[in-house]
């Protein structure tokens, strides 16, 4: 529901986050994939794994813990109670939490400890927020510390709803921001920011759409394939656009609470301009004619047989797999360089014929 899909980037450490796959074969796929491809990203579909609730820091040294906390008071006694009750009815509460029941993975007694957390969470929130809302980058440090709350929450694979007891965080922040925003010292406009931005996470999410990651994923393979990396000249550099996958935002955000960077994914038809683009730079990168000028083309023979192998390969290439209109619109660029460098060679070569012949004359 939150996260879309896991990358995993080799080394990440699972254990950290609390990641329990609940597919073990899917396991299997993901080091298949490292192996075979050469790569160094891999994912695990969003209905593979669950992310447990995992234990959340305050958000500063100076917090200091209620006394008898979570019995100090009826908010985080009522918090605690609330929770209880929800986990006294789950998996039953719900459609889709009730088809946890019977899987083989799932055991409820994981969940006894989310009174508490959740306690915890709406109490390290209600102090990051009273403490932070005046400062000069007091959204990024109460909404980043509230992203991190919502992430303890962890996450049941795609299709068994959403976190226990996250919606109880939501709502007893919520209810904590409305009742201190009528007061002076906490700006009116600055609560109502981040009342709409906890708002934001209790509007029903629709299901994340999984096959987004795979479709990007393979129209890229497909422009690795499709790409002239048999002419000589561009195949060193074919290892290096294997390793990586421009299929992240460039802008990224940080949470210092998280400890992790934070990307979206590229959309289809941004990754079809970024492949376009890639592909006229790394051609505009060479040419016979470029060759000529600095005096280095030679071997022409070879060099028109390596033109028409590709040509020829990229033909075949297109004849037998589905090509969309999209992968045309690099398909197009490639073939008309292709075809450019050879009209240019056929052109030069008889002249460069005749002039090594005469310069051979003029020797003798
Ligand atoms: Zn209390
Ligand atoms: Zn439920």
């Amino acid at each position: 529901m939150i996260h879309p899909n896991l990358l995993i980037i080799l080394n990440m450490n699972m254990s950290t986050r609390n990641i329990h796959l609940t597919n073990p074969l899917a396991m299997a796929r993901v080091f298949k994939q490292l192996n075979h491809q050469h790569t160094n990203i891999a994912f695990l579909e969003h209905t593979d794994f669950e992310i447990r609730y995992n234990v959340i820091n305050s958000p500063d040294q100076e917090y200091k813990e209620p006394e008898g906390f979570p019995y100090c008071c009826t908010v985080h006694e009522r918090i605690v109670e609330d929770v209880q009750q929800h986990i006294s009815i789950f998996p039953k509460c719900c459609a889709q939490h009730a088809k946890l029941e019977g899987q083989a993975w799932f055991d409820k007694l994981n969940y006894m400890g989310l009174p508490l957390h959740t306690a915890k969470a709406v109490h390290f929130t209600e102090y990051q927020i009273l403490n932070k809302v005046n400062v000069d980058d007091w959204y990024e440090e109460i909404t980043q510390f509230i992203e991190y709350c919502i992430y303890s929450f962890g996450q049941f694979p795609a299709g068994f709803g959403p976190p226990l007891g996250l919606e109880d965080y939501l709502v007893f922040s919520k209810w904590i921001i409305k009742n201190n925003s009528g007061k002076v010292q906490y700006p009116k406009d600055r609560m109502t920011t981040i009342l709409n931005y906890l708002e934001g996470y209790s509007e029903p999410n629709t299901e994340v759409k999984q096959a987004d990651l795979n479709i990007l994923i393979n129209q890229y393979e497909k422009w690795l394939k499709l790409f002239p990396f048999d002419i000589p000249y561009f195949s060193p550099l074919k290892n290096q656009f294997s390793g990586i996958y421009p299929i992240l935002n460039g802008e990224s955000s940080f949470n210092k609470f998280l400890g992790t960077q934070k990307s979206s994914l590229i959309t289809y038809s941004k990754l079809i301009d970024v492949l376009v683009t890639i592909t006229k730079k790394i051609l505009s990168s060479y040419s016979a004619y470029q060759l000529f000028q600095e005096g280095k083309l030679t071997d022409l023979e070879q060099k028109q047989l390596d033109l028409a192998g590709s040509l020829r390969r990229l033909q075949l290439d297109q004849m037998r797999e589905e090509i969309s209109s999209d992968q045309k619109k690099y398909i197009k660029v490639i073939k008309r360089w292709l075809k450019d460098e050879q009209s240019y060679l056929s052109e030069i070569a008889p002249i460069l014929a005749r002039s090594q012949q005469y310069t051979a004359f003029l020797k003798e």
